[in-house]
C-alpha cells in the first residue's frame, strides 16, 4: 500500500490559516494553548517520528477547516497533555477558563473509554461517549478529528494496533459522524478504515477507479464546461463552482458488498455539484439546467424549501446529458454546503446565522433521546441491540409522539414508520408530521425525529397503490399488498358483475338478479364458487371466461325465460329497475320485451301482453296483434297497461329499420349516412336492393330515442330529391 506522505503541521500554517478566515479568532489565547502544549509535550514524539506536538496542531488544523471556535482550538491544542503529561485539569482551568478545561477533560475520558470489550461493556462505553456528546457537543467533534489525524498516520503504528484502531473507527466512530452529519469526515475515515480492514478490497475498487477515471472525468469536464459557458451570461454575482462528485471507495465497497449491484452501476452514476451565494441563485441555477438538458419527471426534490431533518438543504434533479447519458444535479449554496459536509460542525462556521441555534438543538436532540431510551430499558441485550442499530448508518430510528421509538431502515418513509406502530394505522393514514410539520407521503425519515401519524376516520379509507413504491420495509409493502388483495375482491365483484351483465344484455337475456344463483348453480358449482360474489369476483380476476360459458346459458334462457313464439326475443331494456323505460302498471322490476311485430317506439300508445315465459310484451295499441286480440276477445286479462317512463337524460335507445324507396341514385346511401352522422344518430347497417321498376329500397337500421326523433329523421329524409317514400319497416 502506497501512502502519500502527511503534512506536517506547524504553528505557522495555524496562524496563517487563522488570518485568513474571515471568523474572529483570539490569536493570543490560541498561541498560549500552543506554546503550554509544546512545552508539555516536549520530549515526546509520534510513531513517524515527528515531534508529538504536530498532532495537536494537526488536530487544531483540522478543527479550524471546520471553522470551530477559539475554546475549541485551544481543547484541541491541549488535548493530550492531561493524559500523557504531568499537567493538570486545574493548571489549563487556571490558564485557559472553565470551558476549555470542560472540553479537554472530556476529550480525555473519551480516550480511556475501552471500546473493545465484551459486547454489553462495549454498549456501555458507547453510552458514555453519547453522554460527553450530550453535554457538550464539541468534545466528540475534537475527538473525531483527533481520530480523523490518527487515521492519515495510521501506517506508522504496529500493525496489530491498525485493525484495532480501523475496527474502532468503523464500528464506532464513523456512525456518529454520520449522525452528526459531518460527511467529509465519515467518508475520510471510513476509506482509511476500509483501507486496513479488507485491504484486497480496497485496491481492487481503487484500481478500477483509475481505469474508468479517464472516460468519467471526460463525461463530466464535458457537462461541467457546458454549464460554466452558460452561466456566464447569468448574472451570478460570483462564478458559481462546479463540482464533479466522486464517490468514496468505502462507499462503493458497501454498495457492491450490501446492495450486489456490479462496480458499473454504481459507478457509472454520474453527480455534479453547483454551489452558489444565495437561494435565489440556487433556484436560477436550476432553471438554467432545466433548460440546458432533459429533466427526468419525478426526480426534482427541493430540499431548501423542506430541508431534511438532519438540515440538509440542496435542490436534486436528474437530468439527460447530450449523450443520453443521465446524471444529478445538486445545487446549493455555501452554507447548505457546509453543513451537508461537515454537519453539525457547521454550526460554528455559521454561529452569528439565523437558525444556527435551532440547528445545533435539533441535533442534539436525538442524542438526548438515545440516552434517555436506554436508560428505560433493563435487559442489556435490548441496550446492544438499540445502540448497534442506532449507530448504524444503515438505520435510522425515529419517536412516535409518546416517545417510542420506531427503527427502519434508512431511506424508510412516513408509510412505514405508520406500518411499523400498526397494520392499522399504516391502512388509515391519510399524511404525517414531522417535529409538528406536514410532510409529503414520500419524506424520508431521519434519526431523532417524531413522527405524528394522521390518520383518516373514513372506514373506507386505504393505502394506495402507489405507495408500493414510496415504501421501504418488506413489512409496509407486504401489510399494503394484502390489503389490495381483499380490496380487490371488492373490485373483482363489482367488474365480473358488470361484466355477466354486459354479456347477457350483449345476448338479450334479462335474468332477474333474484334467479341468478339458481340460473348460474352449474357454472358456479364448476368453479367452485360458494356465492354469487364468488362467481363475479372470480369473472373479474378472469378466473371464469364467461364467452366459453355463455352458449350453455343462451340455451337456458331460452328454455326459461324466452317467449316461445319468439325465438329471437329482443331484450331492449336491459337495465333493472324503472330505466327499462316502459312502466308496467303493478310491477316492478319485471322484465320487458318489445314484440317485433311492431317495434314499439317511445311516443307510441302502447300496451302490455304477459307472456307465457317470463314478462311482458309490448306491443303498439294499432299493432294487428293487439287489435285483433281484442277483437276476438282472445285472452283480454293478459293485455294490461303500460306506459312509458318519463325519459331521462341516460333514456335508453331503441332500434328502428327505415324502409326507403328512391329513384336510383346510389347516393342515396351517401346523403343518409351523412345525415345521421350529423344528426349523431347511430346507424348500426343500411342495405340496398335494387327493384325491378328501377327503384333502389334501402334499409337503415338506426338507435333512435322516440318518435319525436324519429319523425324529425323520417321527415328530414323525405326532403332528399330522390326520395320517394320512408316507413318504419
Ligand atoms: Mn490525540
Amino acid at each position: 500500500m502506497v501512502n502519500k506522505p502527511e503534512t506536517v503541521y506547524t504553528i505557522d500554517m495555524i496562524i496563517q490559516k487563522i488570518l485568513d478566515e474571515e471568523k474572529q479568532y483570539d490569536l493570543s489565547k490560541i498561541m498560549s494553548a500552543y506554546e503550554f502544549a509544546a512545552k508539555a509535550h516536549a520530549n515526546q514524539f509520534r510513531s513517524s517520528g515527528e515531534p508529538y506536538i504536530t498532532h495537536p496542531l494537526a488536530v487544531s488544523y483540522i478543527l479550524l477547516e471546520f471553522g470551530m471556535d477559539t475554546d475549541t482550538i485551544c481543547a484541541a491544542m491541549l488535548h493530550d497533555v492531561v493524559e500523557d503529561t504531568d499537567v493538570t485539569l486545574d493548571e489549563i482551568k487556571k490558564l485557559f477558563g472553565q470551558d476549555v478545561a470542560m472540553l479537554v477533560d472530556g476529550v480525555t475520558k473519551l480516550g480511556k473509554i475501552p471500546l473493545f470489550t465484551k459486547e454489553e461493556q462495549q454498549a456501555e462505553n458507547v453510552r458514555k461517549i453519547l453522554l460527553a456528546m450530550s453535554q457538550d457537543i464539541r468534545v466528540i467533534i475534537i475527538k473525531l478529528c483527533d481520530r480523523l489525524h490518527n487515521m492519515r498516520t495510521l501506517h506508522y503504528r504496529p500493525a496489530a494496533k491498525q485493525r484495532n484502531t480501523a475496527l474502532e473507527t468503523m464500528n464506532i466512530y464513523a456512525p456518529i459522524a454520520h449522525r452528526l452529519g459531518m460527511k467529509t469526515l465519515k467518508d475520510e475515515i471510513e476509506d482509511l478504515a476500509f483501507r486496513y480492514l479488507d485491504p484486497y478490497a480496497y485496491s481492487e475498487i481503487e484500481k478500477m477507479l483509475q481505469i474508468r477515471s479517464d472516460k468519467r472525468e471526460a463525461f463530466i469536464d464535458s457537462i461541467k464546461k457546458q454549464i460554466a459557458d452558460r452561466f456566464r451570461d447569468a448574472g451570478f454575482e460570483h462564478e458559481p463552482q462546479i463540482d464533479g462528485r466522486v464517490k468514496s471507495i468505502y462507499g462503493i465497497y458497501k454498495k457492491a458488498f450490501m446492495q450486489g449491484k456490479s462496480f458499473d452501476e454504481i459507478y457509472d452514476k454520474y453527480a455534479v455539484r453547483i454551489i452558489v451565494d444565495t437561494v435565489f441563485e440556487c433556484y436560477n441555477a436550476l432553471g438554467i439546467i432545466h433548460d440546458m438538458f432533459r429533466p427526468i419527471p419525478n426526480r426534482f426534490k427541493d430540499y431548501i424549501a423542506t430541508p431534511k431533518a438532519n438540515m440538509y438543504q440542496s435542490l436534486h434533479t436528474t437530468v439527460i446529458g447530450r449523450e443520453g447519458i443521465p446524471f444529478e444535479v445538486q445545487i446549493r449554496t455555501w452554507e447548505m454546503h457546509h453543513t451537508a459536509e461537515y454537519g453539525i460542525a457547521a454550526h460554528w462556521k455559521y454561529k452569528e446565522g439565523i437558525n444556527g441555534k435551532d440547528k445545533l438543538e435539533s441535533r442534539l436532540a436525538w442524542i438526548r433521546q438515545i440516552i434517555e431510551a436506554q436508560q428505560e430499558a433493563d435487559d442489556v441485550e435490548e441496550i446492544v441491540r438499540t445502540i448497534k442499530s442506532d449507530l448504524s448508518p444503515e438505520d435510522i430510528f425515529a419517536f412516535t409522539p409518546k416517545g417510542d421509538m420506531i427503527t427502519l431502515p434508512v431511506g424508510a418513509t412516513i408509510i412505514d414508520f405508520a406500518y411499523a406502530i400498526h397494520t392499522q394505522v399504516g391502512n388509515k393514514m391519510k399524511g404525517a408530521k414531522v417535529d409538528g410539520k406536514l410532510v409529503s407521503l414520500d419524506y424520508q425519515l431521519t434519526t431523532g425525529e417524531i413522527v405524528e401519524i394522521l390518520t383518516s376516520s373514513d372506514p373506507n379509507h386505504g393505502p394506495n397503490r402507489a405507495w408500493l413504491d414510496i415504501c421501504k420495509t418488506n413489512e409496509a409493502k407486504s401489510k399494503i399488498r394484502s390489503w389490495f388483495k381483499k380490496e380487490r375482491r371488492e373490485e373483482n365483484i363489482t367488474q365480473g358483475k358488470a361484466e355477466l351483465e354486459k354479456e347477457f344484455k350483449r345476448n338479450f337475456m334479462r335474468v332477474p338478479e333474484e334467479d341468478l344463483p339458481i340460473f348460474l348453480a352449474e357454472d358456479m358449482k364448476r368453479h367452485n364458487c360458494q356465492s354469487i360474489d364468488d362467481f363475479y369476483a372470480a369473472i373479474g380476476y378472469g378466473g371464469v371466461i364467461l364467452s366459453r360459458m355463455m352458449q350453455r346459458l343462451k340455451d337456458k334462457y331460452q328454455k326459461y325465460y324466452a317467449e316461445p313464439e319468439s325465438p329471437e326475443p329482443r331484450v331492449q331494456n336491459p337495465d333493472r329497475k324503472s330505466s327499462s323505460g316502459v312502466i308496467v302498471e303493478g310491477q316492478s322490476n319485471i322484465i320487458v320485451k318489445f314484440a317485433q311485430c311492431c317495434n314499439p317506439l317511445p311516443g307510441d300508445d302502447i300496451v302490455g301482453f304477459i307472456t307465457k315465459g317470463h314478462g311482458v310484451s309490448v306491443h303498439k295499441k294499432d299493432c294487428s296483434t293487439y287489435l285483433n286480440a281484442m277483437k276476438n276477445n282472445t285472452e283480454p286479462e293478459r293485455w294490461i297497461n303500460v306506459r312509458w317512463a318519463n325519459t331521462s337524460s341516460s333514456a335508453p335507445t331503441f332500434k328502428v329499420t327505415l324502409d326507403i324507396v328512391a329513384r336510383e341514385n346510389i347516393l342515396i346511401i351517401a346523403d343518409i349516412t351523412k345525415l345521421m352522422a350529423e344528426l349523431h344518430i347511430p346507424l348500426t347497417n343500411i342495405s340496398v336492393n335494387m327493384l325491378k321498376n328501377g327503384n333502389a329500397n334501402v334499409f337503415a337500421t338506426i338507435n333512435t330515442a322516440g318518435v319525436a326523433q324519429l319523425n324529425n329523421i323520417i321527415a328530414r329524409i323525405k326532403k332528399f330529391p330522390d326520395v320517394i317514400s320512408v316507413d318504419r319497416s
